[in-house]
């Protein structure tokens, strides 16, 4: 009720903050909070609880609000122009501050903060879906007339969006198989140097067969046959293997891609994707971002926050069931072959087990299963499992088991499924954190059932 005498004491004054102090702008954006302690560089895993983030600035909240907002109010007209002069590549590097939520917002800023640290990228990028991040890498890359080459497969839409939907405004491809030597990868290289190549574009390993590909030597191809200054970016899709087992900058590669739908989010409960690299790069795929709106929005940035902070500790745990999980399933009568990177070391390819040794620090948790008969085996053994729930996707807490032929890669034709050993017979499975002699348990009832 509204009376003339406040019955309430006065509002106490707001807290002061540096900028209120110094009469700077304020600084939405801290920098990197603690990195190093003596003469210790902080661990990722340590950096995730607090890294680009300032409770000061957010009345001591420990963990960021959620900054459901459309637009941001400048502190004056000059600052408003600052940030434009940054948001439309005026002046290189993005805005100073906040401007509009199609552009950045503070938990998206504090997200992208985190997950370059993992792969020690200079910047880094957050979108709305993995499929946002690579189709905004490659409107900001590739023009009409340009040539990408990639390995083989790719995701399936990725495979889509390249062939059938930049190849209807005049794009080319060309492609090289995952596991290809550093002959196969010069000879497609060079024939594709007489276009113009605007990327080379790698997954790896490749999505469904686990086939690894290597890096270095496509950045020793790319490196001979194209002068410096005139060298195509290579981008990488590092989903399945990311950001804990393998570092692909560290390899040659110049930008990484994520659907961060899978580990980084890590339970099956958001969608989003992730861009990495130097700040050049990452500058133009801003631009483009910035153009098209694919930025995630402010609580599936914060949800990934959440997820980062046990990103090590689900990455590790699920990496140590599946090492048990293919161990069982190696032996058992009813399977043909385990494609998990785990077994490549003593496996009969060469340069697949080289691949690994150069490239990974450890072996992840999707694998594929080959299993002794087809498509009617397949569906037995699916239909069959408890524990594990028969969907698509992977990297999430909980065990999923899928059909590639029938669901994920259905629309591929069936000669290039033969080709990449897409077959009717391979299940696979992205384990999970639940407890290893439950899981094996269930595979095993689930194989009885066939
Ligand atoms: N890249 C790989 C390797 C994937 O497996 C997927 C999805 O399964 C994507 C990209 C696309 O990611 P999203 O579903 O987040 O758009």
């Amino acid at each position: 009720m509204a009376t003339d005498t406040p019955e309430t004491p006065e509002k106490p004054e707001t807290p002061k903050t540096e900028a209120d102090l110094t009469g700077a702008a304020p600084r939405i954006r801290p920098k990197p909070s603690v990195e190093r302690i003596g003469g210790r560089t902080l661990k990722p895993s340590t950096m995730m609880m607090g890294h680009g983030y300032d409770p000061t600035l957010s009345e001591g909240s420990l963990k960021p609000p959620i900054f459901l907002t459309s637009t941001f109010v400048f502190p004056d007209a000059a600052a408003g122009k600052r940030h434009f002069e940054g948001v439309t590549g005026k002046r290189p590097g993005g805005a100073e501050g906040l401007v509009y939520s199609r552009f950045n917002g503070p938990n998206q800023e504090i997200l992208e903060d985190r997950l370059g640290i993992w792969d020690e990228a200079e910047d880094a990028l957050a979108f709305s879906s993995g499929m946002s991040a690579i189709a905004t890498l490659f409107l900001a890359m590739v023009k009409p007339g340009d040539t990408i080459v990639h390995s083989g497969p790719l995701y399936a839409a990725t495979e889509t969006l390249i062939a059938r939907i930049l190849g209807r405004f005049g794009v080319h491809w060309l492609d090289f198989p995952a596991g290809a030597t550093r002959d196969e990868i010069d000879t497609v290289l060079a024939r594709a140097a007489s276009g113009n190549v605007a990327l080379i574009y790698l997954e790896s390993p490749a999505n469904p067969t686990n086939v690894l590909v290597d890096v270095e030597a496509v950045a020793a191809s790319r490196d001979a046959l194209f002068p410096e200054g005139a060298r195509p970016p290579i981008a990488i899709d590092n989903t399945f293997l990311g950001p804990l087992w393998h570092k692909p900058l560290q390899h040659g590669a110049d930008i990484v891609v994520y659907s961060l739908t899978k580990y980084a989010g890590g339970h099956s409960d958001l969608v989003a994707g992730g861009v990495l690299g130097s700040k050049a790069h990452i500058n133009t795929i801003r631009l483009m971002r910035n153009t098209i709106g694919t930025i995630c929005d402010p609580h599936t940035a914060w949800m990934l926050l959440r997820s980062f902070e046990t990103l090590e500790l689900r990455m590790s745990r699920a990496g140590e069931n599946a090492a048990k999980v293919c161990a069982f399933l190696r032996d058992h009568a009813m399977v043909d072959r385990v494609g998990y990177l785990g077994f490549l070391r003593d496996g009969p390819d060469p340069l697949q087990a080289d691949i690994y040794a150069r490239h990974c620090e450890g072996a992840g948790s999707t694998f594929s299963l080959y299993l002794k008969g087809g498509e009617p085996e397949a569906f037995a053994f699916l239909d069959a499992l408890r524990i594990a729930k028969l969907a698509v996707s992977l990297g999430g807490t909980e065990t999923l088991a899928s059909h590639p032929a029938a669901m994920t890669h259905l629309s591929v034709a069936d000669e290039r499924k033969a080709a990449l050993g897409i077959t009717d017979n391979l299940v696979r499975i992205s384990v999970g954190v639940e407890d290893a002699d439950d899981l094996i348990a269930d595979f095993d009832a689930a194989l009885a059932a066939v």
